[in-house]
């Protein structure tokens, strides 16, 4: 039998004041659930409830305080504009929003008591990390919805996954084993708190395990470098930035794992963090609705361009044409959603006849199970003069240009190929011509961008993903 989600939180005989420090503020976990239990004695019977998710340690007492009374919880993204709030707001049904009392976007909660959600008002509660308060209910039902964790929008409006405690408490304990992670690490990270990655992975999965959560409030280098962690957790950009950081990657020397996901892991990042650090960082690979997957274990092979094998409990399978490899990635497992809040049809629409969940990604699976990802179905498989070319390997053959920084390719519509490729790079001094003639000594030669454009940055989200929607017309 799987412990209830929280049973860990509570009852562990070594807590220490700085079992939890977010952004420089630290409790132990009986502070913590001191606090949380103020928190549920508040909520108690809501229907649901969204957290306005700063890097503070008011977001962590608000989580668990929502998972301790039971009602789902909503993480709301600080820095976003009133359109996304209001969309969750008001898509979710929340008519609370817990808030810390400073932090970005604390102005919504200085100019009264509500926000406007469109015609739902909100009401804001503040969350205090001194309250204490008891609470003696048991855990909710394990099948119950623990978040409403809305998706990063990437391929359309956010859409609100609905995650039960028993998928998140058999998420963090798969994880568990495959980076051996036990209370005698200390978690580092820097990462929003309103994603499966840092809340969680990043929060709930510390909580979990029993080890010590260091977040930096910002996922800056230099904060990474004095974090002291054993383990640390990132997305592709705080990686790249670490990097080309080489003192703060010096310090990682010291730890025992890096992680890396949520996006493509650029090669060349995963061979300057190896120099520099020692480590061969881990990839893993997941999804709102899925969690995390597929992931490379402590103890096994670590490849660039690798997301590692399924989580224990966890199948998985490439459903591809004839004769191709790659295919759409589907997976199965105890970690998946019970469905998208509000939209039937999406969710009717997500799963295979058999049940299994169709991740809209496209992946190979090596002989010996190593997983890859090669890009979505929907933007990064390019149909280019009859062929199938995945966007991610076009990419991968750029970054190993040493003037390509990023590289972010499409397919655009063409009269004769039906698609061309087109990249779009950030680079130091280099001409189109030489890129191209530069993918062409790497790859086929129906693989080569037929036009390559120069920006100053790629579009991207809070986690690093890349927004090919926002790109340019080619
Ligand atoms: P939306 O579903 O709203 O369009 P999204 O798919 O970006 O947005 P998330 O659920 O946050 O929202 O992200 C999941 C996606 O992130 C996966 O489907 C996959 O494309 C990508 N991803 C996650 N981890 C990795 C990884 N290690 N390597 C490559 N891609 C990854
Ligand atoms: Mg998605």
């Amino acid at each position: 039998m799987r412990k209830p989600l929280l049973a860990a939180i509570a009852g562990s005989a070594d807590d220490r004041p700085d079992a939890v420090t977010v952004a420089g503020r630290s409790c132990s976990r009986e502070q913590l659930l001191g606090a949380a239990s103020a928190v549920a004695a508040r909520i108690a019977g809501a229907p649901v409830v969204a957290v306005r998710a700063e890097p503070t340690l008011e977001t962590v007492v608000a989580v668990v305080g929502g998972l301790l009374a039971g009602v789902p919880v909503v993480p709301v993204p600080p820095d976003s504009g009133p359109a996304e709030r209001d969309h969750i707001l008001r898509d979710s049904g929340a008519a609370l929003l817990l808030a810390g009392p400073g932090g970005a976007g604390a102005a919504d909660v200085a100019s009264g008591p509500t926000v406007s959600a469109g015609a739902a008002a909100v009401e804001t509660i503040l969350v205090d990390v001194t309250e204490r308060a008891e609470w003696t209910k048991p855990e909710p039902d394990e099948a119950s919805t623990a978040f409403i964790l809305y998706t990063s929008g990437t391929t359309g409006a956010p859409k609100g996954a609905l995650i039960s405690r028993r998928a998140v408490a058999a998420d963090l304990d798969a994880l568990a084993d495959a980076w051996a992670w036990t209370p005698d690490d200390t978690l580092a990270h820097g990462l929003p708190l309103f994603h499966v990655h840092g809340l969680v992975l990043g929060v709930l999965g510390a909580l979990r395990v029993g080890s010590r959560l260091v977040h930096t409030g910002r996922p800056k280098p230099e904060a990474y470098a004095a974090a002291g962690g054993t383990l640390y957790f990132g997305v592709p950009t705080v990686w790249s930035r670490i990097a080309g950081d080489p003192a703060a990657a010096r310090a990682l020397r010291g730890a025992r794992l890096l992680v890396s996901g949520s996006a493509p892991l650029p090669t060349p990042v995963f061979h300057t963090l190896e120099e520099l650090t020692g480590h061969r960082p881990v990839e893993r690979y997941g999804m709102t609705e899925t969690l995390i997957t597929v992931a490379a274990r402590a103890d096994g092979d670590r490849r660039p361009g690798c997301v590692g094998v399924p989580l224990p409990g966890v199948r998985t399978r490439v459903i591809a044409e004839t004769g191709a490899e790659i295919g759409e990635l589907e997976v199965t497992g105890p970690t998946l959603f019970d469905g998208y809040l509000n939209r039937p049809e999406a969710t009717a629409g997500s799963y295979a006849a058999d049940g299994w969940f169709r991740t809209g990604d496209i992946a190979a699976i090596e002989p010996d199970g190593t997983h890859r990802i090669v890009g979505r179905a929907s933007t990064d498989m390019i149909k280019s003069g009859g062929y199938r070319i995945g966007a991610g390997e076009v990419e991968n053959a750029l970054l190993d240009h040493p003037a390509v920084r990023e590289a972010a390719v499409v397919g655009a519509p063409h009269a004769d190929l039906g698609q061309e490729i087109v990249a779009y790079v950030v680079a130091d001094e280099v001409s189109e011509r030489a890129l191209i003639d530069f993918v062409a000594t790497q790859l086929s030669a129906h693989k080569r961008p037929r036009k390559v454009r120069f920006l100053e940055a790629l579009p991207r989200n809070a986690m690093g993903k890349p927004q090919k929607r926002l790109l340019p017309p080619a």
